[in-house]
């Protein structure tokens, strides 16, 4: 029998996906000086899925913990910079045919602040303009194709994030855990033996090595293979709340003079996505297989983004929405697809990845590396799951869209949470939304900001004439404030 390692205490990833690797670098980071062996066993003839090019603000801390600049890993992985996303076609109301959803800045406490107050009135009948997009620095950035990395952070700062290559991310990611000592091994996971207790003792490999571990990290993507398969805690699936199952992705050539966002258009029967990087455009259709083939979907998207020639590549993903209905169990943790994935829209799912290492860490360290807080931890991956997943939902349930049953369906049949409903009916009765968030918790997943743009740039206001709409001055001199101290601004803003 083969150990991982002969130190004291030994950690055995299972899977080299991004997931994976990520969890190889921040283990290795936190764990190794407290004596952790740290080994990746990935299979060399199971493929990663091989998406995941869009992210949140939240994965420069993974390369700020790792020590990296973006001068290393941005080149090396064709990484582009993200100011938001762009939802177009998803409202067919007039003047909300799209908004942008973008990363906060300095400026915008106070345009926010003016923002809330004139969907407030907006819902009373004043003539204001309630379209996020004239309030926020990062919507203008992106209209004038500027990076949203501020050249005097003393001055303007704004988050930002990237987009990259999944593929060339996971090799960076690679080569920078073996620098830190990790240890690859190329093999795959054929048998997995439980000890009396109920842990994992060892994984058996195609080229018959027993391999032990004291902790085992399932990152062996949608399959699950040892929490779902092997230890049988249950997947809680997000079938009745968000209905997109599927996806094809077909990349196209790089565009001239990138715009720093990625673009979600409503399609037929999903989205597609746009994601500029600095080699290649990504794109990919997400739908859902009860109410479009992978054929028509294929066909759709070739369309769309005018690639019609049919050595161009499309690649086919089924993708499992949902989550464990627990992510530690036993000796092992699952992290990545594994233990869940909500769908892409809102590029979520390794900002979960990273989430779940740190808490991981972090209550591994607590409880003096037993099981003791797997319970809280358990508790806090759900919460993160659910809360994020009704901010995705809301972009359905809110479309306005009656081309097909699939928008009708998103709109009438999904099933939403009592937080969700609540969210609403405090929205569309005018009231404070701010009040009703932070009553519920639920600001530290998705900012009020957030939940505000969403809501107004799918215009979800009051139908009324505008001819009854009464003037607000007061606001449209705020407004014009705004739009000032934004253009003062944007000079802080390289172009891309
Ligand atoms: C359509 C789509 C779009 C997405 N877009 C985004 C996005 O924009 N932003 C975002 O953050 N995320 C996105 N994601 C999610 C993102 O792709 C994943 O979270 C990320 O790639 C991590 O995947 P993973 O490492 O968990 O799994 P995988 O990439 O599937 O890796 C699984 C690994 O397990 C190994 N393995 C499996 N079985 C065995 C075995 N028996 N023995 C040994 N090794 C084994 C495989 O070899 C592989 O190395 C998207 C996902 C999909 C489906």
């Amino acid at each position: 029998m083969e150990q991982v390692n002969s130190s004291q205490r030994s950690i055995l990833i299972v899977g080299g996906g991004t997931a994976g690797w990520m969890a190889a670098n921040l283990f290795s980071k936190s764990l190794s000086h407290l004596g952790f062996d740290i080994a990746l066993l990935e299979s060399a003839n199971i493929p990663t899925v091989g998406v995941g090019e869009g992210s949140t603000p939240y994965i420069r801390h993974l390369f700020s913990a790792l020590d990296l600049t973006e001068d290393e890993w941005m080149p090396a992985c064709s990484a582009t910079y993200k100011g938001g996303i762009t939802f177009a076609d998803w409202s067919t109301k007039k003047g909300f045919n799209q908004y942008f959803h973008p990363f906060s800045s300095s400026l915008d406490q106070q345009s926010f602040d003016v923002f809330r107050q004139v969907t407030m009135l907006r819902h009373g009948n004043y003539q204001v303009d309630a379209h996020p997009n004239s309030y926020f620095l990062q919507s203008e950035l992106v209209k004038q194709g500027r990076i949203p990395k501020s050249n005097d952070t003393s001055v303007v700062d704004s988050i930002y994030a990237y987009h990259f290559d999944a593929t060339k991310l996971g090799l960076f990611l690679k080569s920078h855990a073996e620098q830190l000592g990790v240890r690859h091994i190329v093999d795959e996971v054929i048998d997995v033996k439980l000890s009396h207790s109920g842990d994992i003792s060892s994984v058996l490999t195609t080229s018959g090595r027993t391999l032990t571990a004291d902790i085992f990290v399932d990152c062996t993507g949608f399959k699950a293979l040892l929490m779902e398969k092997t230890l049988g805690v249950k997947f809680c699936s997000f079938k009745d709340n968000l209905f997109n199952d599927s996806a094809v992705a077909i990349p196209t050539a790089k565009k001239e003079g990138y715009v720093p966002q990625t673009i979600s258009t409503a399609l037929s029967n999903g989205w597609k996505w746009d994601i500029p990087l600095s080699s290649r455009t990504g794109n990919g259709y997400v739908y859902s297989s009860d109410f479009l083939s992978a054929d028509l979907a294929e066909r759709e998207l070739r369309q769309a983004i005018n690639a019609n020639d049919p050595n161009i590549e499309a690649r086919h993903i089924k993708m499992k929405v949902g989550r464990l209905e627990k992510h530690w169990y036993k000796n092992c943790v699952a992290i990545g697809l594994s233990q869940g994935f909500i769908e892409p829209l809102e590029a979520t799912a390794l900002h979960i990845v990273q989430l779940s290492i740190e808490q991981f860490v972090e209550q591994v360290k607590r409880g003096d590396y037993t099981n003791k807080y797997q319970d809280f931890y358990n508790h806090g991956v759900n919460h993160l799951f659910e809360h994020i997943r009704d901010y995705i939902v809301l972009h359905y349930l809110t479309n306005s869209r009656s081309d097909t049953d699939y928008w009708k369906a998103c709109r009438n049949d999904i099933k939403i949470s009592d937080r969700l409903q609540a969210v609403m009916e405090v929205w569309c009765s005018g009231q404070d939304l701010e009040k009703e968030l932070n009553r519920q918790q639920v600001t530290q997943y998705y900012s009020s900001m957030s939940w505000h743009v969403l809501l107004a740039g799918m215009g979800v206001f009051p139908q009324i004439n505008s001819a009854e709409l009464t003037e607000h001055q007061q606001a449209q001199q705020a407004l014009n404030q705004i739009t000032q101290y934004i253009a003062k601004h944007t000079k802080y803003f390289p172009m891309s």
